[in-house]
Parts: C-alpha cells; sequence; structure tokens
C-alpha cells in the first residue's frame, strides 16, 4: 500500500501519478481505517463531547472526501475505461459505507448527547449547527427506523447510487456515439469561422468537417447552420439521446432507469414518512414547502407565459414574412430567433467573440473581484495537474492571507464530461499548525483556441465562467474553520445558487466589460455602439427563456410530487402536460428530453431543480443592492463578502440574505432584470 498517491493527504493533489488501479486499493485501505478509528471510538467511551466525537468523525469523513475528490473530479475530466471501471466498482463501496455512518446509532445517540449538554451553549455557531444538521441527516437516514427497514432503506441508497451514475453514463455514451461529418461545403452555409474551424479541426486531419452533440459543436450548427435537414437530423440525435427513440433508439436507453430511480426514491420518503420525494428534498431547503414552490413557480410562469406567447408568435410570424417557412419546428427555433435578433439588433454573439479572448475576460475577472472584495489572484506555475491545458491560481487578500486557490480547466475535448461546474478539491479547516486553505476546480467546455489565436469566448461563456467562478468564490472565501459548514457545504441548494447567479451581473455592466472586453489584435474596448445592442438584445425572448426553465422545473417537481411511477400516467404524459400548462415551443412526438435530464436523474436537482429561479430572485435583489450603491462600491462589496460570501452553511440562508439586504428577499429586481415588468 506504500506510494500510493490517493493516500497522501497533505498538500495538493499528485494528479499525474494516479492510476486507476490505485483507486480501488486506496478506498479499501481508508474505509477500514476509519471503521477502525469509529470503532476505538466508541470502545471506552461514554462522555461524549464535541472533541472526543465529533471533530473525530469531522476529520474521517474530510480525509475520505479528500481522497475521493481527485478521483471523481479525474473520471469526469479524464474519462478511460480502466478509471471508469474502478470508479464504479468503488460506488457501492462509498454508498454503503456512508449509510452506515449515517444509520449508526451511536453516532446518533451520542450526537443527541452532545446537543442535550451544558457544553453545547458554549460551542460556535458552526459546531451547532455541524451536530443539528447530523441530527437532522441521522432521521434522513433512517435512524428511527426499524431494523428490517432500515435494511431495505440501505438497499435502495445503493441501488440508486448505480442506477444514477449508469443514466449519466448512457447519456455520456449516446452524446459521444453520434457525429456530423460534412463533406459539401455548401453545407456548411449560414455557419460561422469560428464554428467551420472547430469542426474542421475536430475532423482530425481527415477530411470534411465534424459536428458533435456537445455544447460548442451543437449548439452553434443550431443557431446558424441554414441547411435545415441537417439541423433537423442534429436536433433529433439531440433530444433522443438515451431513448427508445432517434437514430440511436434502444441503445442506451434510460426509459427503465428513469422510472426505476423515481419509484426507488419515494419508496425511500415513505420510509421515512414523507407522502413523497418532493417532501423529502424540501426537508433540506430553504423552500418550506411543496405547495410554496409550485406556488412559486406559477406565479412566475403567469407572469412571464404572456410575453413568452408573443414572443412566439413574433417569430413565427418572422420565419413565415421573411423565409416563408409555413410550419416553425423545433429545430428552426434557434435558427430564426437569431435572425431575429440580427435583423432587430443587428447584433450577433459572433460579433463580441474577438473581444473576449481568454487573456482579457480572466484578467478582467479577477479585477472585478479585486475592486469588489480586495483581493489578488495570481497564477501559479509548476503545479501537477491532470491534462495540459489546465492552470492554478491562488486568491490572496488585502491583508495578504492566502484566502484558496483553483484549478481552471476551461476547454472541451474528447472524454471530459460536458456542461460548467465548481467542485471542492480541499475544505477550509483550522488544524495545529493553522488554516488549510480551500482549493477549488473550476471545470467549463468552452472553444478551445484554434490555431494560432487565442481562445475568443462568447458572451454566454463568459457568463459561465463568471458564474461557476462565483461558486468558486463561496467555496475560497469562506472563513468557518469547520468542513461540515465551509463554504458550500450545509448551504441549502435552493440558495447555493445565489453567490453564482449573483457573479453573472457583472458580465453586463459596461464598467466591468471595459475590464472584461478588449480587442485581442487591436486593444479596442467594446464600443459603445455594439455594447449598446448587446444590452438591447439582453432580453430578446426573455419570456420564452423563463417559460422554458419553469418547463423543467415544474416538471421535476410534479415528477417527484404527486407523480405515481407504478400509475396510468407515463413520464411522458406528465412531461406533455407541463408543456400544454407553460410551453410554447411546440415539440415533436419523439423529443425524450427526460432521457438526458442528467441534472434530476443523476445529479442533486431532484425535486430541486426550481432552486435555479428561486436563486436567481436572491442574486438579482443583491445585484439590487449594488445597482442602488454602485457596482464597484467597496463597502456594498465588503458587506456581501462578509455576510454571504464568508459565512458558509452556518447560519438558515434566508438569515443571511436579510443581514445583507436588510429585508427579505422581493421578486421585482428578477423580472426589471429579465424586461418582464409591464
Ligand atoms: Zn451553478
Amino acid at each position: 500500500m506504500t506510494n500510493n498517491p490517493l493516500l497522501e493527504l497533505d498538500g495538493l493533489p499528485r494528479f499525474s501519478a494516479i492510476r486507476a488501479e490505485q483507486v480501488e486499493p486506496a478506498l479499501d485501505q481508508m474505509l477500514a481505517q476509519n471503521r477502525a478509528a469509529l470503532a476505538r471510538l466508541f470502545a471506552n467511551n461514554t462522555l461524549y463531547t464535541w472533541d472526543g466525537i465529533v471533530q473525530p468523525i469531522e476529520e474521517m469523513s474530510e480525509r475520505l472526501n479528500r481522497l475521493w475528490s481527485p478521483v471523481s473530479h479525474l473520471n469526469a475530466v479524464m474519462n478511460n475505461e480502466a478509471l471508469r471501471a474502478a470508479y464504479n466498482r468503488c460506488l457501492p463501496k462509498l454508498s454503503a459505507y456512508s449509510t452506515e455512518l449515517a444509520q449508526d446509532e451511536r453516532i446518533y445517540r451520542a450526537y443527541k448527547t452532545v446537543a442535550a449538554s451544558a457544553e453545547f451553549a458554549g460551542l460556535t455557531q458552526a459546531q451547532k449547527k455541524i451536530i443539528e444538521n447530523g441530527l437532522r441527516d441521522f432521521r434522513l437516514a433512517g435512524a428511527e427506523l426499524n431494523d428490517a427497514d432500515k435494511q431495505r432503506f440501505k438497499a435502495i441508497q445503493q441501488e440508486l447510487s448505480t442506477l444514477t451514475n449508469q443514466f449519466e453514463e448512457n447519456v455520456l455514451d449516446a452524446t459521444h456515439a453520434w457525429e456530423l461529418i460534412v463533406s459539401d461545403e455548401q453545407d456548411l452555409a449560414g455557419l460561422p469561422e469560428s464554428a467551420r474551424a472547430l469542426a474542421k479541426q475536430a475532423a482530425a486531419g481527415k477530411a470534411g468537417w465534424k459536428f458533435t452533440l456537445d455544447a460548442p459543436s451543437y449548439v452553434p450548427f443550431m443557431t446558424y447552420a441554414d441547411n435545415r435537414a441537417l439541423r433537423r437530423g442534429m436536433y433529433t440525435a439531440y433530444v433522443t439521446r438515451a431513448s427508445d427513440q432517434g437514430p440511436h433508439a434502444g441503445r442506451w436507453d434510460n426509459s427503465a432507469i428513469l422510472l426505476l430511480i423515481l419509484k426507488l426514491r419515494q419508496e425511500s420518503a415513505r420510509l421515512l414518512g414523507f407522502a413523497n420525494y418532493a417532501q423529502r428534498s424540501l426537508a433540506t431547503k430553504m423552500a418550506t414547502s411543496e405547495k410554496q414552490v409550485m406556488h412559486f413557480l406559477r406565479d412566475l410562469a403567469g407572469r412571464s407565459r404572456p410575453m413568452a406567447e408573443k414572443e412566439m408568435t413574433e417569430l413565427k410570424e418572422f420565419a413565415r414574412g421573411r423565409f416563408d417557412i409555413g410550419k416553425l419546428e423545433a429545430w428552426d427555433v434557434a435558427y430564426y430567433s437569431e435572425k431575429l435578433r440580427q435583423q432587430r439588433y443587428a447584433f450577433s454573439e459572433e460579433d463580441l467573440r474577438p473581444y473576449l479572448s481568454e487573456r482579457q475576460v480572466i484578467q478582467g475577472m479577477f479585477e472585478v473581484v479585486n475592486r469588489l472584495y480586495g483581493l489578488r489572484i495570481q497564477e501559479l506555475s509548476g503545479i501537477d495537474t491532470w491534462h495540459p491545458d489546465v492552470r492554478f491560481f491562488e486568491i490572496r487578500d488585502s491583508t495578504n492571507e492566502l484566502r484558496g486557490q483553483f484549478y481552471m480547466d476551461l476547454f472541451a475535448r474528447a472524454h471530459k464530461r460536458g456542461g460548467a461546474w465548481m467542485d471542492e478539491c480541499i475544505v477550509r479547516k483550522r488544524t495545529q499548525i493553522g488554516v488549510q486553505a480551500p482549493v477549488a476546480y473550476l471545470t467549463c467546455n468552452f472553444s478551445a483556441p484554434v490555431g494560432d489565436k487565442p481562445a475568443l469566448f462568447t458572451h454566454d461563456e463568459v457568463t459561465t465562467l463568471f458564474h461557476e467562478f462565483g461558486h468558486g468564490l463561496h467555496h475560497m472565501l469562506t472563513k468557518v474553520d469547520y468542513p461540515g459548514v465551509a463554504g458550500i457545504n450545509g448551504v441549502a441548494w435552493d440558495a447555493v445558487e445565489l453567490p453564482s447567479q449573483f457573479m453573472e451581473n457583472w458580465c453586463w455592466e459596461r464598467k466591468a466589460l471595459d475590464l472584461i472586453a478588449r480587442h485581442y489584435e487591436t486593444k479596442a474596448s467594446l464600443p459603445q455602439d455594439l455594447y449598446d445592442k448587446m444590452i438591447a438584445a439582453k432580453n430578446f425572448q426573455s419570456g420564452m427563456q423563463m417559460v422554458r426553465q419553469l418547463e423543467f422545473a415544474l416538471f421535476d417537481m410534479r415528477l417527484h410530487g404527486e407523480f405515481d411511477p407504478e400509475g396510468d400516467k407515463s413520464v411522458q404524459q406528465l412531461l406533455d402536460e407541463v408543456r400544454r400548462e407553460v410551453a410554447v415551443v411546440m415539440w415533436p412526438a419523439f423529443n425524450r428530453f427526460q432521457h438526458s435530464f442528467t441534472h434530476i436523474f443523476a445529479g442533486g436537482y431532484a425535486a430541486g431543480y426550481y432552486s435555479y429561479k428561486w436563486a436567481e430572485v436572491l442574486s438579482a435583489d443583491a445585484f439590487s443592492k449594488f445597482e442602488e450603491n454602485g457596482v464597484f462600491d467597496r463597502k456594498t462589496g465588503m458587506e456581501f463578502l462578509h455576510t454571504i460570501l464568508e459565512q458558509g452553511g452556518t447560519r438558515e440562508p434566508m438569515e443571511l440574505f436579510v443581514s445583507f439586504r436588510g429585508r427579505v428577499p422581493v421578486i421585482d429586481a428578477l423580472l426589471r432584470h429579465s424586461g418582464l415588468t409591464a
């Protein structure tokens, strides 16, 4: 067991030394160590205190997270067969261990004893919250169940862990199995140079241009390609991934898996005494009831649907009048929307690209947080990473204290999971020799540099980067010394998007864009007329975008609430019902969106997709304080830093919000920012 880099837990992971065959032995050893330590902890101990019980258990869980973080990260960004197999063999073990811990009555009793002891009142807020969350999670993990139910509950958790991972793998495989090779240059008509160059590069020396279902390839194709039949083909492949429909019908089919996931979630929720899984999900969230969430979503739908319908009618008329399109199909929407937008605003996303080079954007983003919070960010070289594209930075505050470090892995490539996300590598904690600074992974899938040009981003990609960086700041700027509630830990799902969506606001501010945007050749700042057009175009079809998100959120909530997996109504019927209620874009019968809805079937958003909109209300309202005081007002920035970013999960999100804003959140700022106010 010597020389296993996964078991070296001081300092940064040595990524280049990690091998797939080391994963399982490292995990086995760590789990055995933790189990033995736990046994020792209870062997001669009847005096339960923070230091005697809670702290050692917190440390075990931190060590395990620390070991597993680079493994799960590599599995996502450098996927290969051996690693995937090792990862999959470990999942049931991890799940079994966490369920075991979560159902350990000795720990439950010990925590209860600490909570009821005289010591409790003298603990810090963070310590108290860790114990309270622990007790809540014990109940949610079945600690109060009888033995037979406990066994069943445990079996369900293991099965769910395997099923959700399988769901995601099916989506990944189906996404990568399909490609469109264009050999006739005429079929590229309409596509901007950047998309052609990317497709040429993807063809890897072979004749023609290769398009795939990864976002940097798929999105421009659907937005710009004149060839309607090819768009239809691309759309069909995309919306039928991992389903019973489309070019790979029946292969990687998630039909049975998603139904089984729903069934098992419902069963586990009922074992715990909830009426359904939605209620179980809300037990740990800022929102308090299914009814409150449904009311929130339908309120937003009511306010935005008329606008969405108006926008859709305009689009249909435009496509009919200008291009003689009798029936606007789902694969036409992005394409004619872009045409309409260009006509109306004489502006294309592509016009912005030359101003948004990797270098300028990153430098500008760092300058923004310097002005807001007095932070200085520097790149470090010579750090061991998993790919040559990866960069590494450190954050210091105005007192030169090291606050955090992060890896930045920006570009799409083969064997890397799509999308963008922030994840924890190391969490802040206080040790005997000082503070262990937090470390984050920032992962995106942007268009890679082509030829000698630097990477030039779309504005949307820049917004995504700011979003993930917002999560990263939440993780890295925490002042909480206990990992259990430091950074994003212990923060309710529906509040965790506040710092990320909050950061996006600066991507639209002239003063911030002066820092972020500069022409990569001429060094000119963003021309005012281009900025004006960008702002005018910002809320283009915002009603349609809003109802699309509400469609996903309502579908998710009803699926985990009222839906009966064994009833007569199918998942498809429920989705169609939701679409009839809120959607304005007509969907073809073969659309199987739900089969690749990884957020709710493989991520943590089950009965929680509403969180995006919920947190948008919070973030828009928080930003409106900066609109009132100035977007770079340092005082307001420091208030946000101290009341929200540094606090982690030590207090209820509503309490933190009120301490920053001076009142409870209101919906007005979001509607105003989205142009949905009458
Ligand atoms: Zn996010």
